[in-house]
């Protein structure tokens, strides 16, 4: 008997659940796109974006994924041949160099492995031994996706201010923005790009990047840009349709518009991150509970180790023998669909079913994460995986906000 009918709940990191409120506000005849409505509530966008990057300099929208945005800053800040040094620490790093490469840049990784944070002092080392200043972009992913591993940007800015380095520090917060604390300007973060897929909780359809005067800058020498991805026309439009170098994307504007209501103007943004730290917190909390099975190794464990560096938008768990396994079990038992593992392991080898990630991002409530983590807990019992006792008791412990028990504030 399966008890997935009803209500069911995707659970993967990105795309993210979409409001009925959102959808609701897509719902809607086709507007004119050269005057009226429209052209209003589209500038209207750009100060409520700058709010949630936490910026007071540049926001452009481009139509177009996560990838577009990478593509997008790359080639407005660099010129053929420069070279940027990407921290890694999981699989969207090797992504975004991979758009670097295709632009005509040199890449040089420093390789984190996927389970611990970017240490910010090799990142300083490696920037004092570039005397003659050749690297000119430090690519950071805030969160990365596969790994679910955050690492501190304001840190790594400091290392590069304290090497006297001058290169460019960008962002991707694809994952991270609208969930995990993310401070543009406060930071020191040049450039910073999301789509509005996951944090912010809109169709996959438009993508963002934000830039500041030092980027501004970088543009001057930039040979990689092309007409339609140059950001100057679409910051400072002379009219409507060069925002987005032709047509608007309509509906997703308007079902945009009312996320950033949703984030900005209702919720507030402290207390969207807040939300996702408490709820962070809670699953971190059932985990600790499922690791303590007593057998070595068999069971279940979250990816990243150390509590402070794990996302609060997405989680990645190791799960040996058994990731496939539960994911299709809460999928077809209890309507619950998890993340794939992502990066881990090659595609088409045993080891990569060992794996699986849970997207706890934007539209999220107490109650929907409860529901995911009770499908996981029913999962590990029906599938005779080891796990400790007393996770959901340790979760609504955090939600309810007497914790009695120890649990790291992450
Ligand atoms: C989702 C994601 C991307 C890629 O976005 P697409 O919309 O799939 O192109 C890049 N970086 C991070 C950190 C992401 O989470």
């Amino acid at each position: 008997m399966s008890l997935a009918h009803g209500p069911r709940t995707l659970a993967i990191p990105g795309p993210s659940i979409v409001p009925d409120r959102v959808l609701r506000a897509m719902h809607r005849p086709a507007p004119n796109i050269y005057v009226g409505a429209l052209v209003d509530m589209t500038r209207s966008l750009i100060p409520d974006l700058k709010k949630v990057a936490r910026t007071e300099h540049h926001a452009t929208i481009y139509i177009g994924n996560g990838h577009a945005a990478w593509e997008a800053v790359l080639a407005n800040t660099h010129a053929r041949g420069d070279l940027v040094l990407i921290p890694r620490t999981g699989s969207f790093a090797d992504g975004w160099g991979a758009v670097a490469r295709g632009l005509g840049l040199q890449v040089e990784y420093l390789d984190f492995g996927n389970r611990v944070a970017m240490d910010p002092a090799a990142i300083g080392q490696r920037l004092r031994d570039d005397t003659d200043h050749e690297i000119r972009s430090v690519l950071c992913v805030h969160v990365d996706t596969s790994s679910s591993v955050r690492s501190d940007l304001r840190a790594i800015r400091a290392e590069m201010d304290a090497a006297g380095h001058p290169a460019l520090l960008q962002a991707d917060c694809i994952a991270s923005m609208g969930c995990d604390v993310f401070e543009m300007d406060e930071w020191g973060v040049d450039t910073a790009i999301t789509g509005c897929q996951k944090g912010l909780m809109t169709p996959p359809g438009v993508a963002f990047v934000f830039y500041n005067d030092k980027a501004t800058r970088a543009r001057e020498r930039a040979d990689c840009v092309t007409a339609y991805w140059d950001w100057v026309p679409r910051t400072d439009p002379e009219v409507f349709s060069h925002l987005f170098d032709g047509t608007a994307p309509t509906h997703h504007l308007y079902g945009l518009r009312e996320a950033l209501d949703m984030i900005v103007h209702e919720e507030g943004l402290e207390a969207v991150w807040a939300r996702h730290a408490r709820l962070a917190r809670a699953l971190h909390a059932a985990f600790a509970r499922w690791e303590d099975h007593g057998t070595d190794g068999r069971g279940v464990e979250l990816n990243v180790r150390a509590p402070e560096h794990r996302s609060h938008a997405v989680t990645a768990v190791r799960l040996p023998g058994a990731g496939t396994r539960l994911r299709d079990w809460t999928e077809t038992q209890m309507g619950v669909t998890l993340g794939i593992g992502l990066g881990m392991a090659p595609a088409g080898t045993p080891e990569w079913d060992d794996f699986l990630r849970i997207g706890h991002m934007g539209h999220l409530s107490g109650h929907s994460l409860m529901g995911t983590l009770s499908a996981i807990d029913a999962g590990l019992k029906a599938l005779s995986i080891p796990h400790g006792g007393g996770a959901l008791e340790a979760a609504t412990a955090v939600m309810s906000g007497v914790t009695s028990i120890c649990i790291p504030d992450t």
